[in-house]
Parts: C-alpha cells; sequence; structure tokens
C-alpha cells in the first residue's frame, strides 16, 4: 500500500469497494515507478453505478437549472481548495511539467467548472416559436469516458455540463491516469453532490468502457479518446440508438502565410505543438510555411526546439517532461525511425534522461503532405514542417486530413480570416488568438461528432422538447 492508493469506487454517494479485488497499477512516467493502484472494475460495477444514477434521474432533473448550479458552485469551491494537489498528481500520473500542470491541468477545469456553475445559475428564457413552447431537457443518465493527457480537464468538461443540465453521471478515467479524478470525487462529497449523480467507475477500456457504452440504462455516451475507440463505442451505442458525443484524434496545422510575422508565428507554433509533449488532440503537428519564409522558419524552429529543456516535471526550469508510457514512447519512436523527411531537430539519438518515458522535441522538415508523419496523429513531441506557394495551396495541405480538430493561421488580418474560414476543422486561431474555454469545441470530420465547452457543450446533454397550445 502506498499512500495514493485508492482502493474504493464511488457509488450511489458512497465510497464503496469494487466487485473483484483485482487492481491496476499508476506509474510515475519520470521514474518508471508504480505509486498507486486502483479497482480494476468489472461490468457488474458499471451496472451498480448505473442503476444508482437512474435512481437519482427523477430528483436531478427534477431541480431547476438554478439550484443545480448551486450544487457546481460548492463543487467548484471544494474542487479549487484542491488545485494545489490536483496539479502535483496530473504531475506525478502524468508528467506534465508543474508550471504548465498548475495553469492548465488545475487551471482549465477550475474556470470550465466556474463557468457552468455561473451559466446554470442564469435562467435562460423559454423559447416560442408561433404556438409551440420549445423546452430543453435532460437527455438521461449519462455514461462519461475519458483519456489521460488533461485527465482533469476532460472529466469536468462533461461532468460539469452534464450535471448543470440535469443528467447523472457514471464516469470512467483513463487507467493511465485515474487519481487525479478521486480528487473530484473527494470534492464532490465534500460539497454534498447528492447521491447518484456522480459515480465513479475506475478500470480497463476494454472491461468497464465497453460495459458503459453497452449498458440499455445509459442513454448518452460522452467519450474522449482514440478515433478508433469512437468508433467502438459508436458501434455499442448504435444497438440502442443512445445518443454518443466523440471528442477524437487531430493532425491539426499552423498555417505561416507570406505576409505573416514569422519569428512569432514560428515560436508559438513550437511551443504549440509541445505543448504536454505533444500530447494534446489540438497540437498543431503540421507547419505549413509560404517558401518564401520557409528556410527562416526551419531554422528557427529547430532552434527553438533544441532550446527546450527536457526532464523531471517537478523542476522549475523543466518544459518537456516524459511520454504518459512505455507504450506511448515506443509508438512515437516508431513514427520517428521510420521517417523518410529532414531531421532538424532531435530525433532518437539526442539526448534525454536515462530513467522515464522521454522523447526529445524532434522537428522534421521537407514532410511529404500526403506520408505517415503528416498523416498520423503521433501524440508526442514530433513537428512536420511542409512548405507551399500560395493560399489556396495551403488550404488544400491544411484540409488533407482525415482529422478537423483545430489549427493556427498567421497573416494580415483579413487574409488570414479567409484562410480560417476555409480550414475544415472545429477551430482555428488566427494569428495566436487565445484559447476559449467557453467557445464551442470540437472535431470536423474523424475528429469527432458533436462539441464540449459553453452553452453548446450544455445542450450536448439536453433533449428539446416543442409544446404545441
Ligand atoms: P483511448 O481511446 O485509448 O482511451 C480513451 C478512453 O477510452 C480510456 O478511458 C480507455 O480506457 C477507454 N477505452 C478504451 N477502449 C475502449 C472500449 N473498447 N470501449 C470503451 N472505452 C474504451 O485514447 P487515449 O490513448 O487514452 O487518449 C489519446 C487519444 O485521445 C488521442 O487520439 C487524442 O487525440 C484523443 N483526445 C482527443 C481529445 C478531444 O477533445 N478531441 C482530447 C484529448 C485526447
Amino acid at each position: 500500500m502506498t499512500s495514493l492508493d485508492r482502493p474504493l469506487l464511488y457509488i450511489g454517494g458512497e465510497w464503496v469497494p469494487p466487485s473483484t479485488s483485482k487492481t491496476i497499477p499508476v506509474d510515475n512516467p519520470a521514474t518508471e515507478e508504480t505509486i498507486a493502484q486502483v479497482p480494476a472494475g468489472s461490468a457488474e460495477d458499471v451496472d451498480r453505478a448505473v442503476t444508482a444514477a437512474q435512481a437519482a434521474f427523477d430528483g436531478w432533473a427534477g431541480r431547476s437549472m438554478a439550484e443545480r448550479g448551486e450544487v457546481l458552485d460548492r463543487l467548484h469551491t471544494a474542487l479549487a481548495a484542491r488545485a494545489g494537489d490536483i496539479a502535483k498528481t496530473v504531475g506525478l500520473e502524468l508528467g506534465t511539467p508543474l508550471k504548465v500542470a498548475k495553469a492548465v491541468q488545475a487551471g482549465l477545469p477550475l474556470t470550465v467548472l466556474r463557468g457552468y456553475a455561473d451559466l446554470a445559475v442564469r435562467p435562460v428564457p423559454d423559447e416560442t416559436i408561433g404556438n409551440s413552447l420549445i423546452v430543453h431537457e435532460p437527455v438521461g443518465v449519462v455514461g462519461a469516458i475519458t483519456p489521460w493527457n488533461y485527465p482533469l480537464h476532460q472529466v469536468v468538461a462533461k461532468v460539469a455540463a452534464a450535471l448543470a443540465a440535469g443528467c447523472p453521471v457514471v464516469l470512467k478515467p483513463s487507467e493511465l491516469t485515474p487519481l487525479v479524478a478521486y480528487l473530484l470525487f473527494d470534492a464532490a462529497e465534500e460539497a454534498g453532490v447528492p447521491a447518484g449523480v456522480l459515480n465513479l467507475v475506475t478500470g480497463t477500456g476494454a472491461e468497464v468502457g465497453a460495459a458503459i457504452a453497452g449498458h440499455p440504462g445509459v442513454d448518452m455516451v460522452s467519450f474522449t479518446g482514440s478515433t478508433a475507440t469512437g468508433r467502438a463505442i459508436t458501434h455499442a451505442a448504435a444497438d440502442r440508438i443512445a445518443r454518443v458525443a466523440l471528442e477524437l484524434g487531430g493532425k491539426s496545422a499552423n498555417v505561416i502565410l507570406e505576409d505573416a510575422d514569422v519569428v512569432k508565428a514560428v515560436k508559438v507554433g513550437v511551443g504549440n505543438a509541445f505543448l504536454n509533449s505533444g500530447q494534446t488532440c489540438t497540437a498543431w503537428t503540421r507547419m505549413l510555411v509560404h517558401r518564401s519564409h520557409y528556410d527562416e522558419a526551419v531554422e528557427l524552429a529547430a532552434k527553438t526546439a533544441a532550446g527546450y529543456t527536457v526532464g523531471d516535471p517537478f523542476d522549475e526550469g523543466t518544459r518537456l517532461g516524459p511520454l504518459v508510457s512505455k507504450g506511448q514512447q515506443d509508438r512515437v519512436r516508431g513514427f520517428i525511425e521510420r521517417a523518410t523527411a529532414r531531421l532538424v531537430a532531435g530525433g532518437l539519438d539526442a539526448p534525454v534522461p536515462g530513467k522515464g518515458y522521454f522523447v526529445a522535441p524532434t522537428v522534421f522538415a521537407d514532410v511529404d503532405p500526403a506520408g505517415e508523419l503528416a498523416q498520423e496523429e503521433i501524440f508526442g513531441p514530433v513537428l512536420s514542417i511542409i512548405p507551399f506557394d500560395d493560399d489556396d495551396h495551403a488550404v488544400a495541405i491544411a484540409n488533407n486530413s482525415r482529422y478537423g480538430l483545430a489549427g493556427g493561421v498567421w497573416g494580415s488580418d483579413a487574409r488570414a480570416l479567409a484562410v480560417a474560414r476555409r480550414m475544415r476543422t472545429g477551430a482555428v486561431d488566427v494569428n495566436g488568438g487565445a484559447f476559449n474555454p467557453f467557445a464551442p469545441f470540437g472535431g470536423y470530420k474523424q475528429s469527432g461528432v458533436g462539441r464540449e465547452l459553453g452553452e453548446y457543450g450544455l445542450a450536448e446533454f439536453q433533449q428539446t422538447k416543442a409544446i404545441q397550445r
């Protein structure tokens, strides 16, 4: 036993033992040591949790949105008191450098939760269309399945919106980073979230995830993770026509036009691509540069990447931590090994700490836009640079992807905006426009179905009813 062990599940407002004694080890990717064990839950545990959520539905859905907002407000207070622990926990189980962990892994979910608490207490007036009154109602019991790269944010983006809408939730966090989810449930208990409204079943995707996706009592599955798993979940939910919301992978383009501030565009672009060691679904992993700036951009990107300090997430100076697991490290190293493009920074021979799942920040130039490096989501610190001739050519390369999650454009405002409008992707930042945690977030094409965050995220968890008078 270590002090980080969490042996119980949270079902029906209580900490309860799982149905089996099997556990899952949680590793620290910077040291390769096991730091805790959590339950390997089962389909039986999922069934108990869904039953508890169903029992809670009428009471929770029957409260006004403003009353639910008050509960979210208390949850925010209890979670905010744990901000330091959240950053530390994500630093330990994922390896995010502490500075980023504080700002993004702890700060962002708190902002999102605050936003939903505020949204809920502001009553939305009923809409009238002719003789119809239009009302919005909770969709039902929600199964939430989340990945490891922003392990609290991805949970809160679903849980806060679902709870505001009136839906009880059964959550399965990633088995690689389950510890931070426990902090949310500690906060929920302290905040007095009613029994059965929020339930936690930890375990593997094959067992617990599949049981949630296929459970007849789950009215909606909200999933963030890989496109392959999103496909499996959609198949499982299709049998009962359950609603599915999917936030999947990405291979986003950062387009640097002829009239761009190249130095800023490259520096911000490299930072974006390598955030969280490149384990970011929105990462701008393809840098598209107008030929007139190409050599300068390649040189600057290589220099910027080489300047990143790789190492212990808890060292103040560290910019890049490890990848989450040995499996992820092997996968990323495989892409680098197979690459035929021109390596200008990093690579497999670049120095990294001997222990831990590190990969050096790596930049390839002259990347084939149709080849593996430019098409596959690598999910590690690997940036591909591609030249283009004019704006039409840039748009064609940017859109030559089965994904469409995010992107960036740099250039004079009107020209950059025109290119942004033509990109087949759910979000585009023009000249470094900041991430907006209240704007709709989601993908085109194989990057997903539906939108999270803000009012659009709330609507995902609602049914719309027309009452004629
Ligand atoms: P993953 O798909 O392997 O796992 C995600 C979750 O699904 C985990 O909790 C896992 O246990 C569960 N799961 C696995 N198999 C399952 C099954 N058959 N049925 C039900 N659940 C199952 O993804 P990952 O490796 O944890 O995360 C990385 C991926 O997530 C990347 O592709 C990344 O782009 C994507 N992602 C997308 C977004 C977004 O918002 N679009 C955000 C973060 C990550």
